[in-house]
């Protein structure tokens, strides 16, 4: 008889976020403004748990719910529980406000091993069942590092539980495709990403909900040993609102305009360059800049520009080293700064002037993602971040390399930019384990110790990640759109990695910067950084390492996996036609996908492939190999068209890189039509025959 411990978060209904929810003065979101509801995935989480307890023949085990937030955070125990649970805990407690990732699983973990001493006799046999990421966070990360302190397997991504012989086995997400696993010991974590069997209050259970006695802990009575803002391993540095979406975002409403405007569109391919990856300024370090009292590297905007201000004075002074300023010059820069500066703000900024000592020493890593032999797109395009990162730091570009048999794979690793490759060949590393790879990887990481290591925010890297960086006491930021070494000298830190990413379902942006680790750790989502091109003709060492793995770190035993396999030639298409859940029926995608690819690239004699979203690969449309995404190809043509898509992040990040992203759906306020160029709102089942019969008609061929 197995127990269920749900953990579940209030969060803010960001579904609701207008423009009137951001303070016009600092562009912060005002939460207070914002309802609060549970997240979404944890009361999917939940009725997973419940699925699994309905599995269990004879006697039933306990569904405790655990939340740790303020006292309002009740009214999500109060929904658990009006939908059965059995016992709900609330973790509340100032000290533990303000915590990133790493302080919040920590006091959770604790909370976890009382819940099992104090309400479930010490029992073995339990699971921890979590939605795989918040939508405030959308981190990913505190569920993994949950297991990582309690030392238990976690299976990440599930959507999917059955008992085969008594044992429980998962369908989980993974990159290309899906795999069962069962956990090889329990108690285990299981995160899920998706399990649409929602659960209904009762009015028993409602009543139940308003008489029951939450439990109410404090941090005393869990006594954590990292917590809230102190205990945390990362600083955010700012919050802003996004820019504004570089995508035009025209309405079109007429089928032949838009089946021009694609014509045109078609005939812009030269310069196919991502438009994420505009060049910024390279860092330079400080020892090597003209001026000894440059400091225009600063993270922030106000802190240049406030830099920019005191050399101007201390050079109109005649200073030209701020480590001779006595008292009576900083009286008279004092007098001269409209009281914007304070005595403190001043001297920090001469010291922050004086210190030209980078804060973190050694190599910049990507921890390689790979495949069948093949490396991951986004592993290739973290080593072109790296070599960037690198270059300016003057360090070296590094990569953990595990699985079997690697060596075949350096290659193309050094080709993309990687100095050394730290490889670590093992048999039990054939297959993905996350418990195997992160003891391997973290061993490695914690022998040389680099100041940055990266990840893929792949379903592999974002459960890899967080258990490193927990594992070995380091701060991690999921998902960066952005990473730049900057300094924050004032508070004495120089070439440190500010880590930007997108929070609140893409509402707001943070930067972050990691604090009190030894290596500064972020993912990157796929197509977001920049592929080098290759260059044969570098070269790099290869550096074994000595692992030791036995059976017993692996974490599940693998039923059976299922990937993509067959050819589609995303890379080579100029056009890529998608049809999503909005076709409706296999029969609608095979044949008007292929009519309206036919005569488009008849048309305009152009490579046109299919593509499709997960939900249309998930109904059997098409095979998953024709999956975009952040979990199928990352890609980027002159031109998208996305039909009967709706436009969810997932989708949306592997198109990113497109020239031109064109979208046909029926509803008018689809997602998608503020994350493209021009749109026309319709049904697909009418339109796509309108424009085979456009591009049919209008045969005169259009020079390639
Ligand atoms: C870990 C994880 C990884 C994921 N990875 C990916 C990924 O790689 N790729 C991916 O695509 N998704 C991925 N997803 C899933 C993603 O969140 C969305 O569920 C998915 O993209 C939705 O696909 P869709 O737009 O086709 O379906 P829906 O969201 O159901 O949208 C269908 C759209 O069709 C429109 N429509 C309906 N009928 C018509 C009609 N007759 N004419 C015109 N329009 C119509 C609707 O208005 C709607 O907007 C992932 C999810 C998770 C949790």
């Amino acid at each position: 008889m197995s127990h269920y411990i749900v953990l579940v978060k209030q969060v803010p209904d960001v579904t609701q976020i207008t423009d009137n929810a951001f303070d016009p003065e600092t562009g912060n979101l005002m939460r207070g403004k914002l309802a609060s509801v549970i997240n979404e995935l944890d009361a999917q989480a939940l009725a997973f748990a419940h699925h699994m307890r309905d599995l269990e023949p004879g006697e039933k085990g306990k569904i405790i719910v655990l939340s740790m937030g303020p006292p309002m955070a009740d009214e999500v125990l109060r929904y658990c529980l009006s939908r059965g649970s059995d016992l709900a805990v609330l973790l509340t407690d100032r000290a533990l406000g303000g915590a990133d990732t790493w302080a919040t699983a920590n006091p959770l973990a604790h909370a976890i091993r009382k819940i099992v001493r104090d309400l479930l006799g010490g029992t073995n046999d339990y699971f921890i069942i979590s939605g795989m990421q918040s939508v405030d966070g959308d981190t990913a990360q505190v569920p993994a590092q949950v297991a990582e302190e309690l030392s238990i397997p976690c299976v990440a991504y599930a959507t999917k539980a059955q008992l085969t012989n008594h044992h429980p086995e998962f369908t989980r997400i993974i990159s290309g495709g899906s795999q069962t696993v069962t956990p090889r010991s329990i108690p285990a974590v299981i995160t899920v990403a998706k399990y649409e069997f929602p659960l209904f209050a009762t009015v028993s259970g409602a009543r139940r909900a308003n008489n029951t006695q939450l439990i109410n802990w404090g941090a005393d009575d869990v006594k954590p040993n990292a917590f809230g803002v102190n205990g945390s391993k990362t600083r955010v540095i700012r919050v802003f609102p996004p820019d504004k979406t570089s995508r035009k975002c025209i309405h079109i409403k007429d089928v032949r305009q838009f089946a021009q405007t694609l014509i045109e569109c078609s005939k812009n391919s030269d310069g196919k360059e991502s438009r994420s990856h505009q060049d910024k300024p390279r860092y330079v370090l400080p020892h090597k800049r003209a001026s000894k009292l440059d400091r225009s590297f600063e993270g922030m905007q106000k802190e240049v520009e406030a830099f920019a201000e005191l050399t101007q004075q201390l050079e109109s002074l005649g200073i030209s080293d701020p480590a001779g300023v006595g008292e009576q010059v900083k009286e008279k820069i004092l007098a001269h700064s409209d009281a914007k500066t304070s005595k403190r703000a001043l001297e920090e900024m001469l010291a922050g002037m004086q210190n030209f000592t980078p804060t973190y020493q050694g190599e910049v890593w990507v921890v390689a993602e790979h495949k069948d032999g093949k490396v991951n797109n986004a592993t290739y395009e973290l080593i072109g971040k790296a070599r960037e990162l690198a270059d300016s730091l003057e360090t070296k570009a590094g990569v953990a390399l595990a699985g079997k048999n690697i060596q075949p794979l350096c290659d193309s690793l050094f080709a993309a930019g990687a100095d050394n490759i730290y490889t670590i060949d093992h048999a039990l590393l054939e297959e993905f384990d996350p418990a195997a790879y992160r003891k391997v990887i973290a061993e490695t990481i914690a022998r040389y110790w680099p100041q940055i290591v990266l990840y893929a925010a792949t379903p592999q890297g974002r459960s890899l990640a967080p258990m490193i960086s927990y594992r070995l006491g380091c701060g991690l930021t999921a998902d960066c759109t952005s990473l730049d070494i900057r300094d924050s000298s004032r508070k004495g830190e120089i070439a440190v990695l500010m880590q930007t990413r997108p929070a609140l379902g893409g509402n707001v942006m943070a930067t972050i910067c990691t604090k009190d680790s030894k290596s500064q750790m972020a993912t990157a989502r796929p197509g977001v950084m920049k592929r080098l091109p290759p260059d044969v003709s570098r070269q790099g060492q290869i550096i074994p390492q000595e692992v030791k793995l036995s059976e017993s770190d692996l974490s599940f035993n693998i039923i059976r996996t299922e990937q993509a396999h067959g050819q589609v030639k995303f890379d080579e298409a100029e056009i890529i036609i998608s049809g999503g859940r909005g076709l409706q029926s296999k029969e609608n995608y095979q044949r008007l996908l292929s009519q309206l690819c036919t005569a488009v690239s008849t048309h305009l004699n152009k490579q046109v492939e299919r593509g499709a979203s997960r939900a249309a690969v998930e109904q059997g449309f098409v095979e998953r190999v024709h999956q975009v995404g952040q979990t199928g190809t990352a890609v980027g043509p002159n031109i998208y068209l996305a039909m009967g898509i709706s436009g969810a992040i997932q989708h949306m990040i592997g198109v990113a890189s497109s020239r031109s992203i064109f979208a046909i759906n029926n509803d008018p306020h689809a997602p998608i039509f503020k994350q493209c160029d021009y749109y026309l709102v319709g049904n697909v089942e009418d339109i796509i025959p309108q424009l085979v019969e456009f591009f049919g008609d209008n045969r005169e061929r259009t020079p390639k």
